[in-house]
């Protein structure tokens, strides 16, 4: 889009900025900075906050979404999906990339405003319904808890959605939640006719939280295998254009602006993806180490 349009979409986005939303110890500014919304590759397109993703997927029998992020983004990705000039109405289909509120807070309006139905990994569904009352960790934490959303289709390991067209599989890549997924599609390559289609992998979080107990979790015994099998499983997975649930997994504010400046295969990064998962991997490590010296 010309810098007139950016403009004047990045204004309407500060003009409607809530004057008040509720803040946790958690969030920063690039969470509930705006950002404009903008397509990734074929009928994939980035509608969330500086840092917080959310992704549209457009097909002719309705559209799906991941994530809903916080309760105060909504009105934001709302207004991302009709400046690229899709009906909000029109999302069938809501996905998450795990239970935690920075990315299914704001599923009970979403829900409620769209009429979607709502999938979600097994393992992810309790924390879900119950607003994250029944986290491993943060259970007894009410600021991480967030308005209960009913679930209306379960997920596994390996699930397909398919809509209008487009399939994506749902990967259980657990640890940072018992149900965290990563979610891969493939796009057509940007112009050339007869390229191989991209795999597009999306990261649901390899991330070890500050306090995360890895050695002895009562509450989640299996928590450290759970990692390293999601670990082996991002290895496993090709990947081409390379996404994640936070814009800071994949380099969002360095991608960006070269996209904007024409760059359309400014997020095909087969090497970024494999250099993130390696170093996430070695940091799941050293902290398990250090648990278990302890
Ligand atoms: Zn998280």
């Amino acid at each position: 889009m010309n810098l007139r349009r950016f403009l004047g979409i990045a204004l309407l986005f500060a003009a409607s900025l809530p004057l008040a939303a509720a803040k946790t110890s958690f969030e920063t500014p690039a969470w509930t900075n705006p950002a404009a919304p903008f397509r990734i590759a074929g009928n994939l397109y980035y509608v969330g906050s500086e840092d917080l993703a959310a992704y549209l997927i457009v097909t002719p029998q309705g559209d799906i979404l991941i994530n809903s992020n916080l309760e105060s983004s909504v009105p934001l990705i709302k207004q991302s999906v009709e400046a690229l000039g899709f009906k909000f109405s029109d999302i069938k289909i809501l996905l998450i990339s795990h239970g935690h509120f920075d990315h299914c807070a704001g599923s009970a309006a979403l829900l409620k405003q769209t009429g979607a139905k709502y999938y979600v990994m097994d393992a992810d569904v309790s924390v879900v319904e119950s607003g994250g009352k029944t986290d491993f960790a943060y259970d007894a934490d009410p600021e991480m808890h967030f308005p209960v959303a009913h679930v209306d289709r379960v997920l596994h390991d390996g699930s397909k959605v398919s809509l209008g067209g487009t399939t994506l599989t749902a990967h259980l890549t657990a640890g940072h939640t018992r149900g965290t997924t990563t979610w891969t599609l493939d796009e057509p390559a940007s112009d050339k006719a007869n390229a191989q289609p991209l795999h597009v992998v999306i990261i649901g979080s390899p991330n070890v939280n500050a306090g995360y107990k890895l050695v002895g979790n009562k509450a989640y015994p299996q928590i450290a295998e759970d990692y390293k099998s999601g670990f082996a499983t991002l290895h496993q997975l090709p990947c081409d254009i390379f996404l994640g649930a936070h814009g800071g997994y994949f380099g969002i504010a360095a991608k960006y602006p070269k996209w904007k400046a024409g760059d359309k295969d400014a997020f095909v990064d087969p090497a970024g993806y494999k250099a993130y998962v390696s170093e996430r991997e070695r940091a799941f490590q050293a902290e398990l180490a250090r648990q278990e010296k302890k």
